[in-house]
């Protein structure tokens, strides 16, 4: 049985999500455009007042749409974009240390 309020992904997911990171969420990484669109669809929300849920993204211009699941409980917001901070971190890393 499907849950009221489960956090969901949509869109692209693909490769292009992480550009779309690098780029702080503001660029459209298909036509280019600065035109995102965001919403915020709350999943739910923790006695403590932790909400979580998903944000979705859409370039305005060329219909372009992706998702992030977000939770303020998480070390990162969009948690699924911490593999992605913890591999540059390391890229960082390993370029200083050669
Ligand atoms: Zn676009």
């Amino acid at each position: 049985m499907a849950s009221v309020g489960s956090q969901f992904s949509t869109g692209d997911q693909g490769d292009n999500r992480r550009a779309f990171w690098r780029s702080g969420y503001s660029l459209c990484c298909k036509c280019g455009a600065k035109a995102i669109e965001s919403k915020d669809h709350v999943a739910g929300c923790r006695h403590n007042g932790d909400a979580y849920g998903t944000t979705v993204f859409t370039c305005k211009e060329c219909n372009w749409t992706t998702s992030f699941q977000y939770d303020d409980a998480a070390e990162t917001y969009y948690y699924e974009t911490s593999r992605w901070r913890q591999e540059a971190a390391e890229a960082r890393r390993s370029g200083q240390t050669g």
